[in-house]
């Protein structure tokens, strides 16, 4: 049987809150109380999707026709939100020995038309969110107007840079809550932030924008639920995977095309309780995930310390790895062998965004790290379920 690359932490409790209609009575602030607490924030704002939290931060921000500066190597649904808003991506290059931006080329990305940086924490690596602070707090001397700055935590969820939470430094975070975070919601995603009109904006514009049917909308998460506890069954996996590799479930697994800039259909839907209440329960476990987590990675890098073929970066005091990442010349092969052992391995983001046809009219330089991660990536299962037994298959 196969262990798949990613799976989601439920268990009994999140399905019993799911039914029991008692949980679901103000869920959504009760989820967004403790999730703003759990990660140090003094507010939090919970929306359909992370990216859809991200829109509407440009747009209370007053963002327009500005530079938003983000890295070529993350999840397009980034340069989505930026897009969509109204606004310019900025590519910033990684750095060779981190998956975060180069430190120098953001700096150096800086113009007088950039109002925002996207500071991504990419697989739970901390990017020095002090160092980033002091480059932004410079480049608003020199052109006297304010620059945000947003944490994307939409990997790292708590993430530590010198023992503070990289959600400390900066103007708001965004996270993603949909099966492949580290937490989950269902769907859906949050917005935390200490600035108190900024949250009463966020909840505002969110209060006027929301289209759909709530009551409609949990039915089908709720099936939506229940169909992914089955497929993440050892059993059905296994023809999942099957499905999954003949491409009849790219409706449900693709998340992006080469060449449109969109949102999904449900982007601009109200978030609802039956997901902030399957979410309290998700975050009341994260940090036995995050202790999991780390043990799991840190059992990788040590198995394959000797092996000249695979590429570890170096690990980081306060990573949360989301994904436990290597880079290997030949990655097809690496997939395949492994799995003929029953492991499925992930290939995460398979693109630079500024050489996808749709972002390539945004493209001013080159951005040859991103490039090269984007052909050499391999991700290891590292999901808290993961028993030794699946460990063993490894070796
Ligand atoms: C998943 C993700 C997001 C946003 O998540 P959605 O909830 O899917 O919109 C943002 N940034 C990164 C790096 C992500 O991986």
């Amino acid at each position: 049987m196969l262990s798949p690359r990613l799976k989601p932490y439920f268990n009994i409790r999140e399905t019993l809150a799911l039914l029991n209609p008692f949980n679901k009575f103000g869920a959504i602030k009760r989820f967004e109380k403790a999730f703003a607490k759990l990660f140090e924030n003094k507010y939090a704002t919970m929306f359909a999707h992370g990216r859809t939290g991200m829109y509407a931060l440009f747009k209370v921000w007053g963002l327009k026709d500005a530079e938003i500066i983000c890295p070529a190597y993350t999840c397009v649904v980034v340069q989505h939100a930026i897009v969509l808003s109204g606004n310019k991506p900025v590519f910033v290059d990684s750095a060779k020995d981190s998956w975060n931006m180069d430190y120098d080329l953001l700096e150096k990305a800086i113009t007088p038309q950039t109002r925002c940086v996207v500071v991504t924490h990419l697989f739970g690596y901390p990017m020095d969110v002090n160092r980033v602070d002091k480059i932004v707090k410079k480049s608003e001397e020199k052109f006297g107007h304010k620059i945000y700055q947003l944490q994307d935590c939409a990997h790292s969820y708590g993430a530590k840079w010198e023992n503070e939470m990289v959600t400390k430094v900066g103007d708001a975070a965004i996270f993603g809550l949909n099966i492949s975070k580290i937490m989950s919601a269902i769907f859906s995603g949050m917005i935390t932030t200490n600035h108190a009109q900024t949250d009463e904006l966020l909840k505002a514009f969110r209060k006027e924008n929301s289209k759909g049917n709530r009551f409609v909308k949990s039915i089908h998460r709720t099936l939506y639920y229940f169909a992914i506890r089955i497929t993440f069954l050892p059993i059905t996996y296994t023809i999942t995977n099957w499905l999954e590799q003949k491409g009849y479930l790219d409706r449900f697994v693709k998340y992006y095309d080469n060449d449109k800039i969109y949102f999904p259909k449900d982007w601009d839907s109200p978030p609802t309780n039956t997901e902030a209440a399957v979410g309290l329960i998700n975050i009341s476990k994260y940090h036995r995930v995050i202790e999991l987590r780390r043990k799991n990675t840190d059992f990788y890098y040590k198995y394959f310390e000797k092996n000249n073929d695979i590429k570890f970066l170096d690990q980081v005091k306060g990573a949360t790895y989301s994904h436990c990442v290597a880079l290997v010349e030949n990655r097809n092969a690496w997939v395949e062998k492994y799995h003929k052992k029953g492991i499925q391995l992930g290939i995460l983001i398979e693109y630079a965004v500024p050489e996808m046809d749709a972002y390539k009219k945004y493209k001013t330089s080159e951005y040859p790290v991103a490039q090269y991660y984007s052909k050499h990536t391999i991700n290891f299962p590292n999901y808290p379920g993961l028993r030794n037994v699946d460990k063993k298959k490894i070796q």
